[in-house]
């Protein structure tokens, strides 16, 4: 790969984001490495592990979920939409907060159940004394 290939991410420097064409620029904290766009939350498959950037996939990681650590600190679910790889990816201090809240909230909003159904049955149950 040449040195001047403009794929090439660092993402200690400004890049443009391959998903939604914005210009990202370091982040002002400095220190993390960003791995994923601030704006949109796409990431890129990079890496064979976190910060090596030795994967040859580069495919594009969609953001699919949020995972909530023991420390209630938040990481985004990325899935590499070339080759199926799931990795977590802590979240920035500028990351768009209007899309991670939907992230978060789209398991809620999409329930694959009658939501109002469930939510009586277990309410019922509690009350009665019944095992969940
Ligand atoms: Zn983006
Ligand atoms: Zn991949």
């Amino acid at each position: 790969m040449s040195r001047h290939d403009k794929t090439t991410i660092n993402y200690n420097e400004t890049f443009i984001c391959a998903y939604c064409g914005r210009t990202i620029t370091p982040p002002e904290s400095g220190g993390e490495h960003r791995n994923h766009c601030p704006w949109c939350l796409w990431s890129r498959h990079m890496d064979l592990r976190p910060g090596d950037r030795r994967s040859g996939c580069r495919g594009l990681m969609e953001p699919i979920s949020i995972w909530v650590r023991e420390n209630k600190e938040w990481a985004v679910i990325h899935r590499c939409s070339k080759c199926g790889f799931i990795r977590q990816n802590r979240i920035a201090g500028d990351d768009n907060e209007v899309l991670l809240f939907t992230l978060a909230a789209r398991a809620m909003t999409m329930m694959p159940f009658p939501a109002d159904k469930t939510l009586e049955t277990i309410h019922m149950k509690s009350v009665n004394g019944e095992q969940l």
